[in-house]
């Protein structure tokens, strides 16, 4: 099956064709000009990976070899967990937790650890997806699950891949993480693997960036723990007995949220999966006064079967300059979609307007956009505010921490464009620890803060042209 088509729901026009006037909703029926709807319900291309056979029996070929030399690490018994998700990011925001590990071993059927279907046919591991391109170009850090011995690295191969292919090798990293376990770390991005065999490494070591190398048709990554050279599901439930390996384990995130969303002028087109994934339209939150086609993307996870769906758009005096409602027609629970809107709009009046989307009754996006009087004035803003959060807020030796950015994912930034976090960690006022990434957290990983140390995570906005304001956590670790 190829994987670069994406699926549009032809001719699904809730609200009728881009720019026709809606006659048979009686809201938009009214002799206002503006007029638009939905342009395309956009189903994602599905998320499969596996590893190409040849590099699957070179891993296993290298972790044979590295068993027989260090035999007494993989015979010792310890209690075995993983007490954070080895991505950067926020699961259920900024990441989607798309297939856990298929606990159905027949051929066609599937489910995942909690009986529902976040999983495909033979999955083995935990695929979590970032948002785009965008944010992978930016970078997305993968870190080790927990402390371990890196077994077998690999890098260079191409990392944007739409298209499943056997043949494709990923870039990867493998760590020994003790008691028998193995960590496998997939689809990095080109040049990225930051480890090398033999390397040891604590639990929150950055050992690459998230990418769509190897056998992949999304920026993600694949995390699969192995034991005993099985595949095993780290989560519990009632489609897997039995303890969970997760300390604090989270539920399948099956709750609907808009990932992304943005503005454009004119009409979004987007017409294959390498658009869908590398969007590269002209976003803004500024229009010139006067008739204008304002085009809308909105990145949307957990789709319910036939959601309805309520636009309104607001002029600066709180009047309704636009509303329509309808339904979307996709049969099912899409995991992944986006929905693109335009509107043939008659920007009257100067000031900050607001549009509102209702999805399924709930206000799902509210953000304010502008109407200037000229071109002269459209300027970018740099994004908006942030805090930023340390857990463990009350952290001891050995604890890994977690720094991590509170704002919104539909309006990070007030023109939506993309944003990227410089995060800048110091022990005791000294650096230790500094990049740019496009994930909402960051890791200071285990051991390098001692008892008493002050730690701090100071981060930076920014969008292609100017810096937001620093946001900055602290905390101070005490002895175990
Ligand atoms: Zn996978």
């Amino acid at each position: 099956m190829a994987g670069s088509a994406i699926r549009l729901h032809g001719g699904i026009a809730i609200l009728g064709c881009f720019l026709a006037v809606v006659s048979s909703v009686p809201a938009a029926a009214e002799t206002r000009e503006p007029s638009g709807g939905l342009v395309a319900l956009v189903e994602a291309p599905e998320l499969k990976d596996s590893i190409a056979p040849d590099q699957l029996a070179e891993v296993q070929a290298a972790i044979a070899a590295y068993a027989k030399r260090n035999p007494a690490r993989a015979g010792k018994d310890e209690a075995y967990s993983y007490s954070f998700f080895p991505q950067a990011g926020i699961l259920g925001r900024d990441l989607f937790l798309n297939n856990y590990t298929d606990q159905d071993p027949s051929s066609g059927l599937i489910r995942d650890f909690d009986c529902s279907e976040y999983t495909y046919d033979g999955h083995q591991g935990h695929d979590s997806l970032i948002r785009s391109f965008r944010e992978q170009a930016i970078g997305v850090p993968v870190f080790a699950a927990r402390d371990g011995v890196v077994v077998q690295t690999h890098d260079g191969e191409p990392d944007m891949n739409t298209v499943w292919d056997s043949r494709n090798r990923a870039n990867l990293v493998v760590v020994d993480h003790g008691g028998g376990y193995f960590g496998w770390y997939l689809h990095l991005k080109r040049d990225s693997v930051a480890v090398s065999p033999g390397q040891v490494v604590t639990a929150g070591t950055q050992l690459g960036l998230t990418g769509s190398s190897g056998f992949s048709d999304w920026p993600h990554l694949h995390f699969e723990t192995q034991k005993d050279g099985r595949w095993l599901e780290p989560s519990a439930g009632p489609c897997r007995p039995g303890e969970s390996l997760w300390l604090s384990q989270g539920p399948v995130l099956r709750d609907f949220y808009v990932a992304d969303f943005y503005l454009a002028r004119g009409e979004i087109s987007i017409p294959d999966a390498e658009t869908f994934f590398l969007d590269e339209t002209a976003r803004t939150a500024t229009f010139v006064k006067g008739v204008e086609t304002v085009g809308l993307r909105a990145d949307l996870r957990n789709l319910p079967a036939h959601a309805t769906v309520h636009l309104r758009i607001l002029t600066p005096r709180g009047k309704v300059a636009y509303e329509d409602e309808g339904m979307f027609e996709n049969p099912v629970l899409d995991h992944l979609a986006l929905a693109v809107f335009a509107f043939a709009l008659n920007l009257d009046a100067v000031g900050t307007w607001r549009l509102q989307a209702e999805i399924n009754g709930d206000l799902a996006v509210n953000v304010p956009f502008r109407v200037v009087a000229t071109t002269k004035q459209v300027k970018n803003r740099p994004p908006n505010r942030i805090t930023a959060r340390l857990s463990p807020s009350k952290p001891v030796e050995g604890q890994v921490l977690t720094c991590e950015v509170q704002t919104s994912l539909i309006s990070e930034d007030p023109d939506f464009d993309i944003v990227s976090y410089r995060y800048e960690w110091r022990i005791n006022n000294r650096v230790v620890r500094s990049l740019t990434s496009a994930a909402l957290t960051d890791l200071l990983p285990a051991g390098m803060a001692k008892p008493k140390d002050r730690v701090s995570c100071r981060v930076v906005p920014a969008d292609a042209k100017s810096l937001g304001k620093a946001a900055v956590a602290m905390t101070m670790v005490e002895a175990q």
